[in-house]
């Protein structure tokens, strides 16, 4: 359904970037992958997805908290392939206290990985969207980007920016062939969460599996785990054709977390 297309896709070396990176290479696109991983992991994801789907794979371990590292992947993805057709501002991290006791710099890593770098990717890549008239850019947000949860003050003012951000996207760039959309995941139990669910469980005195029925019990009325398959068939679906009028779109894959 993508075929010919070239994606680059932040953060897909874990959880629902990767999910996304598998869904997007199936339908036929080339991939940039990358995230924060070493030489030999990079490289085995790579070997894995050009013999599995055949289409090109560059792979890249640019670190997104740094400007530098944003024009690094940039200059890695347009050298190899040319354009990138789909961009999915994926990669983000969190962290947990209160905000009397929340270091600053944590407060801007957070900022500069969950939202910096979507604007500087996006300002950076739009230009050969735009000279091709076709563009797809999907903000992996977060329920934290419409409601709050305590003790995570940062991640929270984050995502909430980053779909300002997606909204504005597709305003400058209505009628170019570019749309810009946002997904916002409930629980989905990746590293980020297992983090969370290990450092609560041993809180809590009670084993991880259960912690995870707490969390969901906790938030989400459909007491279920999104996959990261889910967000990935979600993301070729707002890259396809038939989402083409699809716009600022604020869509929830969330168990009907934020439907309370
Ligand atoms: P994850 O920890 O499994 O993956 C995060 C990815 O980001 C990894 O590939 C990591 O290498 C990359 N990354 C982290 N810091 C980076 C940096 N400085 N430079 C470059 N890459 C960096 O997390 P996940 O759960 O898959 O989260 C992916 C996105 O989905 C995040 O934006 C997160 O906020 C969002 N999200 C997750 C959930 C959930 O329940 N897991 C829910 C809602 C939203």
């Amino acid at each position: 359904m993508l075929k010919g297309k070239f994606a680059l896709v932040t953060g897909s070396t874990s959880g629902i970037g990767l999910g996304i990176a598998h869904a997007l290479a199936a339908a036929g696109c080339g991939i940039v992958i990358e995230g924060l991983a070493t030489p030999a992991e990079l490289q085995k994801l790579g070997d894995e997805f050009k013999q599995k789907y055949g289409v090109p794979v560059v792979t890249s371990d640019a670190d997104l908290g740094k400007e530098a590292g944003i024009v690094e992947l940039v200059e890695q993805s347009l050298s190899a392939f040319g354009r990138i057709d789909i961009l999915v501002n994926n990669a983000g991290i969190q962290f947990v206290a209160p905000i009397d006791a929340f270091p600053t710099e944590k407060w801007e890593q957070i900022m500069a990985i969950n939202l910096t770098s979507a604007f500087l990717l996006t300002k950076s890549l739009v230009p050969s969207m735009k000279a091709n008239g076709f563009g797809r850019i999907v903000n992996i947000a977060s329920a934290h980007g419409l409601v709050a949860s305590a003790n995570k003050s940062a991640y929270v003012a984050s995502k909430h920016g980053l779909l300002g951000l997606t909204k504005v996207t597709a305003l400058d760039y209505a009628n170019t062939g570019i749309t810009a959309n946002a997904i916002c995941p409930g629980w989905v139990r990746t590293p980020l969460v297992e983090k969370q669910l290990v450092d609560k469980a041993k809180a809590d005195g009670i084993s991880v599996d259960a912690e995870a029925q707490k969390f969901l019990a906790d938030k989400q009325p459909l007491l279920e785990f999104s996959t990261p398959e889910d967000l990935g068939a979600l993301t070729v679906f707002l890259c396809s054709d038939a989402a083409r009028t699809m716009t600022g779109s604020i869509i929830s894959m969330d168990g009907g977390w934020t439907a309370q």
